[in-house]
């Protein structure tokens, strides 16, 4: 039986009162997100439940109960609030996926700071801009990352602490720079939780800068009733489940669905703080035997990539549920998981400012392969018209993925631009700024972002249904399409693609992908040319950014690349 029983009728009897009388949260209660994900829990009796297994670089393990994510979080809060961190301030975490990340979240949560998390990943510029931008008054970081930190501190006259949580006495602590060894220090067993209510600011998230600079999403601790449904009812997390999501907390994902959402239900979780390989995960989920998997498309083709023979090397039975977020996830990726493991990638829709799925694929649900799926119960999801905004009675017509305001885990506003934020609202409507039609029985098929979709000759091509065709092709790994000038229909279809291990590009093989697409697509959505490539730019989130393709082609500048990848 899965948690979301008949999607039908929970749609019929949907309120926001089945999360917060779960949560036995009543309006006007205090609510904090930090004693929601362990002290709560503890106080369930899950003590001793295991609430993480972490995997480090180099094959480290380690374990804590859920009574150990609470100490180490009262005590991070303590230690915050004895250097002076008061409710408001802006903490940012800038550490790999160590555990004392997730502790650090729920700590700056507990005293009613705000909490920042960014990629550890990120060069000092992307560091910098951010915590301008936030006047960020703390950050928590590795040693190994504090060079980053030290280069860029001297203009950030807001950033009072640079608390170092692996600092050795042998080296020297500089100007603002503090040392906390959470494990030598005495566990603070009873903290005073800072009285948040539903509207105090939680996690400032920034997007991906997938389509341009990337804006600071304020989120607040009422988000945790979408967050704790969604994750029960998507993701199907039951007590005995071990539960992976991929996702770093320095995105929406990571923290939404990485700490909040299995957390807040008492679920057990693993993190895997190492790079990429399919080995890699593989026997992390056989070593851990992994129950439900929450990931993205990118590591998903890198999978495919990497083939099947590999996965017939490891006993991946444990696996229960699959589901996908961050891009579209190709129809070609949905078979190839079933055939692997047997179940099908469930795709799932939403962004940083939503805080949590609003389009998914449940379980239980019959799944269309490269379809989004559906709304989620009390979500009123929609396409409007590009010109009138009224919403598209049509199926298969395409227009702009709608919301109605009003679900908890909505962001508040953009970080310092609320200009931009109220733009986003036209007509009663949140404006995703993605594109989609919907089929005559409800589910959502994505086309691309409104700036990705092309219009050649009046015709509008998705991106989205040539990458899939192109995907579909033996050689192919991976494929990005977009706009490219043309005399005549202004735009037509270029791609970009690259190839699997051991093909080699050439006119042939550009011609016999050309008739093998042929079969699957309309004409004008034929591309014109095809162009093989090493790579395909990527956000460091892992989402293709096709906006630098398109630029090339149109010799346009390129505008913010802080997210870049391989910057
Ligand atoms: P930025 O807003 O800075 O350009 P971003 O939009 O990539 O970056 P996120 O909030 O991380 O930042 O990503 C949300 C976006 O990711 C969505 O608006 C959509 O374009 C894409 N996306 C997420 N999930 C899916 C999905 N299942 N199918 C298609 N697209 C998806
Ligand atoms: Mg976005």
């Amino acid at each position: 039986m899965t948690n979301i029983g008949s999607y039908e009728e929970r749609i019929k009897n949907f309120d926001w009162s089945i999360s917060s009388s779960e949560l036995e949260y009543r309006e006007g209660d205090k609510i904090n997100i930090g004693w929601y994900c362990s002290d709560r829990i503890c106080k369930q009796g899950k003590n001793d439940k295991i609430a993480l297994y972490y995997k480090g670089f180099g094959g480290a393990e380690k374990q804590y109960t859920f009574n150990d994510v609470r100490l180490r979080s009262n005590t991070i809060g303590s230690f915050l609030r004895e250097i002076g961190v008061v409710n408001g301030d802006r903490i940012c975490l800038f550490m790999d996926r160590v555990p004392e990340l997730y502790f650090s979240f729920l700590g700056v949560l507990k005293i009613g700071a705000i909490v920042q998390p960014l990629f550890s990943a990120f060069g000092d510029e992307s560091l910098y801009v951010r915590l301008e931008n936030a006047q960020t008054r703390a950050i928590i970081t590795q040693k190994k990352h504090l060079s980053k930190v030290r280069k860029i501190k001297d203009e950030l006259p807001h950033l009072e602490f640079i608390i170092i949580i692996d600092h050795k006495e042998s080296h020297e602590l500089k100007d603002r720079e503090i040392a906390l060894d959470l494990e030598r220090r005495a566990p603070v067993e009873e903290l005073e939780i800072y009285p948040t209510e539903a509207e105090s600011p939680s996690v400032l998230h920034y997007t991906s800068g997938t389509t341009g600079q990337p804006k600071g999403v304020k989120h607040v601790h009422y988000s945790l009733l979408s967050q704790y449904l969604t994750t029960k009812w998507v993701l199907d997390l039951q007590e005995e489940d071990i539960y992976w999501c991929t996702a770093d907390p320095g995105w929406v994902t990571g923290t939404s669905y990485g700490i909040i959402g299995p957390w807040s239900l008492g679920i057990t979780q693993c993190v895997l703080d190492s790079g990429f390989s399919a080995q890699s995960w593989y026997s992390f989920i056989e070593e851990y035997k992994v129950t439900v998997w929450y990931s993205a498309p990118t590591a998903i083709r890198s999978l495919m990539k990497a083939g099947d023979d590999i996965i017939k090397k490891y006993d991946l039975s444990s696996l229960r549920h699959l589901a996908s977020v961050g891009e579209p996830l190709n129809s070609e990726a949905v078979i190839w998981s079933e055939k692997n493991f047997g179940k099908p990638f469930h795709d799932s829709f939403w962004q940083t400012e939503t805080g949590s799925i609003m389009i998914s694929n449940y379980p239980g649900m019959k799944v269309k392969p490269g379809s989004m799926g559906k709304p989620f119960p009390g979500i009123t999801g929609t396409v409007l018209d590009t010109k009138t905004f009224e919403p598209i009675r049509e199926p298969g017509k395409i227009g702009l993925i709608a919301f109605k305001p009003g679900w908890p885990a909505m962001m508040r506003t953009y970080w310092n631009n609320e200009e931009k934020y109220r733009e986003k609202f036209v007509s009663g409507w949140y404006l995703t700024g993605d594109k989609a039609s919907i089929d005559n029985e409800g589910y959502f098929w994505f086309i691309g972002r409104d700036d990705d979709v092309i219009n050649t000759g009046g015709h509008l091509v998705s991106p989205f249904e040539v990458e899939s065709a192109l995907l579909e092709h033996p050689s192919i790994a991976e494929s990005a399409v977009v706009a490219k000038p043309d005399d005549i229909n202004m735009e037509v279809v270029k791609a970009f693609v690259t190839l699997k291990p051991g093909v080699d590009p050439g006119p042939d093989l550009e011609l016999e992908i050309m008739n093998f697409i042929r079969k699957k697509l309309s004409s004008v959505a034929m591309p014109q040319e095809i162009e093989f490539v090493d790579q395909l730019p990527k956000t460091r989130s892992g989402k293709i950014m096709r906006r630098l393709l398109h630029a090339k082609e149109w010799g346009e500048e390129i505008g913010d690349i802080s997210t870049l990848e391989n910057d």
